[in-house]
């Protein structure tokens, strides 16, 4: 093959192509470093490559090859966001503050593409500590976008989104609390899938709102992410709101028809705040469905305008928690100046978290303290409660529910950075579904008249991850948005 289809490749291509030996897994770890060197310098999607590791890697899944052992996605490179902690290397979740920490281990998910014989291609660039919707609150700068790189990829896998997009990496995993995962595919005009809460396991992967945290696949097709789901998902006993349920084959109903599905068409997302063209391609890839054989009905979720406010106490609470434990003394940064406890605790953490994670910080304490819990606190988890209803009741109706994934499409850097309310609100459509603990897929369905991709999304009832990915793969099988390549990056 030639090097340009393999940049351009599926999962399966990839796969059987090591498994027909036309390529080694070390030539397409090659392969797919130098276009990383070439492109990295423009997009800053990467934060660490180990290219003397990642080639080490290919080379024993060469070797396993050649004894007889591969699993599916042996000798594949996958990038990881540089949130999950991987043993040896750099993981810094965009942070100043963890930007001297190497992990002395490995998260679950790491191991599980490891244990699959898969490559690490490095670490992905994303908003610090996974707080923001652009990729730019990233202490290592911002990551640019490849349909056009004075515009943001989305965030906070920005970037894991943009390597993927631009093929520099063929996947990459990402974490979505409140739509990074999803948000950043539709800015980008690539796949992703939030799974349902507890699916993935979160050990090793840094905290930021616990109960809404989510690791997940990031990829080019539907059958990809299906592909990479049956590596990342499983029960794992070291976290305790891992889930305990049979393994599942994510890629099982691939071929099963769209026939008498109900797609369920919320009026909540397709009102005012929706940009004219991203309504238009959202309406036609939903015509799509409907002429694959699916049925489509209107449903309400009368809640979705409270689920940003109450994100916006329940994250930062969580987070105000979570982020204690990076006071200077255990790991990462520690401030050169103090003259005693207090200050070194102050000091550090005043020079290590950058202004949104900051912000955070002091919004959570603040709804958590003594005298104002009742008032925030606890009135946003009832609102959790309302939001997570609405979806029960609109599943009695219907098997999927479609809108666009985002508002609008990507926007030109620096464009909401001065007003964090904007920027809360580009997840308008994403957040709900974390809130409700339920799966939630983007996929690419057209451009607006600028050329940016624009992303539709798919939420689904508990555990219906494998309909999602099959309902989208017979919309990819019929159109070909995912397929396009980024005029900044062409092949
Ligand atoms: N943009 C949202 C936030 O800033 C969601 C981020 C995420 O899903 N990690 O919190």
């Amino acid at each position: 093959m030639p090097n340009a289809s393999l940049l351009d490749s599926s999962l399966k291509g990839l796969a059987s192509a090591l498994a027909a030996k036309t390529i080694s897994s070390v030539e397409l770890t090659r392969l797919f470093l130098e276009r990383i060197g070439s492109l990295n310098a423009v997009l800053n999607a990467f934060i660490t490559v180990d290219a003397e590791r990642s080639l080490a890697q290919a080379g024993s899944a060469d070797a396993a090859r050649a004894s007889g052992s591969a699993s599916p996605l042996a000798g594949i490179p996958v990038a990881h966001k540089d949130i999950f902690c991987t043993r040896g290397l750099l993981t810094t979740c965009g942070s100043k503050m963890l930007s001297n920490f190497v992990s002395p281990y490995d998260a679950h998910v790491i191991e599980r593409f490891a244990a699959a014989g898969a490559v690490l291609l490095g670490k992905t660039n994303m908003d610090e500590f996974a707080m923001g919707s652009s990729s730019e609150t990233s202490w290592f700068g911002p990551v640019k976008n490849p349909w056009n790189t004075g515009c943001v990829p989305g965030g906070s896998s920005g970037g894991s989104a943009a390597a993927v997009a631009a093929r520099l990496a063929p996947a990459a995993t990402g974490t979505d609390t409140g739509g990074s995962i999803r948000q950043p595919a539709a800015l980008t005009g690539i796949c992703g899938i939030k799974p349902t809460y507890g699916v993935v396991s979160r050990y090793g992967m840094i905290a930021f709102a616990s109960s809404l945290d989510q690791g997940g696949p990031m990829a080019r097709s539907a059958e990809d992410l299906a592909m990479l789901m049956n590596v990342m998902a499983g029960h794992d006993p070291r976290d305790s709101t891992s889930l305990a349920r049979e393994r599942e084959n994510y890629a099982r109903d691939l071929d099963r028809p769209l026939e008498g599905l109900r797609i369920g068409l919320p009026k909540e997302y397709f009102g005012d705040g929706v940009d004219a063209e991203v309504a238009a391609r959202v309406q036609e890839a939903i015509r799509e469905f409907e002429r694959l054989g699916a049925r489509t009905l209107e449903v309400t979720l009368p809640n979705t305008r409270l689920s940003v406010p109450a994100y916006y106490v329940l994250a930062p609470a969580e987070a105000s928690s979570n982020l204690s434990r990076f006071d200077g003394v255990r790991y990462g940064h520690r401030a050169a100046n103090y003259d005693n406890l207090l200050e070194m605790y102050r000091n550090s953490r005043a020079e290590g978290f950058g202004a949104e994670v900051k912000r955070r910080i002091l919004i959570g304490t603040y709804v958590l303290s003594a005298g104002y819990y009742d008032a925030y606190y606890l009135q946003a988890q009832k609102l959790r409660r309302l939001v997570a209803r609405d979806f029960t009741a609109a599943f009695r109706d219907c098997d999927l529910i479609m809108g666009p994934t985002a508002p609008g499409t990507a926007f030109p850097l620096g464009a909401k950075t001065g007003d964090p309310v904007q920027m809360y609100l580009i997840d308008i459509f994403t957040i709900a579904v974390n809130l409700a603990g339920l799966p939630g897929m983007s996929i690419p369905c057209g451009f607006d008249a600028r050329g940016l991709p624009v992303g539709l999304q798919l939420i689904g009832n508990y555990f219906s991850e494998a309909r999602m990915l099959a309902a989208a793969h017979r919309y990819q099988l019929v159109t070909d948005w995912h397929t396009r390549v980024p005029k900044e990056t062409p092949l």
